[in-house]
């Protein structure tokens, strides 16, 4: 899809042209049972993005990326461990519909709703890519690896970093270790936000 692809910052206003583009997609069947498209919320030019799988009933209806339990849980982890809010970073998610009854994304559903979030990534041009699970963690990496051997470091992502950590519903599931160890890897992603940007041990 040639008109979303980008290879540099876009100018003011890119944005939201292509939030204009997404909120009429019908690139794939979640279309058909969406309430209306998450496209994304945040700064344009945010140096940390993260990345989640895709809306619940929650968003769905809000309009908004993480508005419901998982969403509390991880504006708090980043209040307390980035001492940041909502509109200091990009939150976007892998698939922009939700999936019906809030089912794994299929991979068709993900291959057709990638350019966007290619474009995006590439119109905010972040420093530090967070993944949260292991939709977006997979994707962004391409690796069929899972989230928990691929947590605990950071990889080299663009002009960056990128730090996958837990999808924070897992964490809610889960608890305190898990709440630990995503804690510990926002804490990673904000020493990489005031490093210089080259690729060396981390
Ligand atoms: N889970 C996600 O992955 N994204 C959302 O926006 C909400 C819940």
């Amino acid at each position: 899809m040639a008109t979303l692809q980008s290879s540099a910052p876009g100018p003011p206003g890119a944005l939201e042209a292509l939030r204009e583009v997404a909120v009429v997609c019908t690139r794939c069947p979640l279309a058909e049972t969406r309430t209306q498209v998450v496209f994304g919320v945040g700064d344009p030019n945010a140096e940390l993005l993260f990345v989640g799988e895709g809306p619940g009933r929650d968003e769905d209806l809000a309009g908004e990326p993480f508005v419901g339990r998982s969403g509390k849980l991880l504006d708090r982890l980043v209040h307390e461990e980035l001492s940041m809010d909502r509109s200091q970073c990009y939150i976007a998610n892998v698939v922009k519909c939700r999936p019906p009854e809030n089912r794994d994304p299929l991979p068709e559903e993900i291959e057709a709703c990638r350019p966007y979030l290619e474009a995006q990534i590439d119109l905010i041009d972040p420093q530090v890519v967070v993944t949260l699970g292991n939709f977006a963690t997979r994707l962004l990496l391409e690796t069929t690896e899972g989230i928990r051997g691929l947590r605990g470091r950071a990889y080299p992502f663009r002009r960056g970093h990128l730090v996958p950590t837990y999808h924070p519903a897992f964490a809610l599931r889960s608890g305190g270790q898990v709440v630990a160890e995503m804690r510990a890897d926002l804490i990673r992603a904000k020493r990489l936000l005031s490093a210089p940007v080259e690729h060396g041990p981390r």
